[in-house]
């Protein structure tokens, strides 16, 4: 998918011409940007803090039940 700006709208990847151009309007199709690299980095981070928070209260039922 790709946005639009003067349609206001995406169109479909498999309809923009190999010049990378609107099929309705023929301006040239801002592609989405790519997710900058902290961001997935911040992502996977708090994936490890979520699970070492799981493990700790796995941890803690197992001594208190
Ligand atoms: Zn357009």
């Amino acid at each position: 998918m790709a946005w639009c700006e003067t349609c206001a709208k995406f169109q479909e990847d498999d309809k923009i011409g190999r010049d990378g151009k609107c099929p309705v309007c023929g301006t040239p199709i801002v592609k989405p940007l790519k997710t900058p690299w902290h961001f997935k980095l911040l992502i996977v981070a708090t994936v490890i803090y979520l699970l070492y928070r799981f493990v700790q209260l796995i941890m803690w039922l197992s001594h208190h039940l």
